[in-house]
């Protein structure tokens, strides 16, 4: 049989516990990460208008429905 204090016990359940809450809180972020960018994938910004809209083609300039302007691609940050 195996002799271990209480103090031990009660460290080794509470690196555990705190082992399990930690892993499931970075897979939740990850996940929540990867799915914001998915949606902001296709997302541009006008620079004229600020019209947000959704731009799936490979156009190095997209045009802005709105107004009509070409607008650079970058990335949108997730406010
Ligand atoms: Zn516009």
């Amino acid at each position: 049989m195996i002799h271990v204090s209480l103090s031990l016990l009660i460290f080794i359940y509470l690196g555990v516990f705190l082992t399990v809450i930690f892993s499931a809180w970075l897979r939740y972020e990850w996940v929540r990460r990867r799915r914001e960018n998915r949606a902001l994938r296709h997302r541009l910004r006008c620079a004229i208008c600020a019209l947000e809209f959704e731009d799936a083609t490979t156009d190095l300039l997209p045009r802005c429905p709105r107004c009509g302007s070409l607008n650079e691609r970058y990335r949108l940050r997730p406010s």
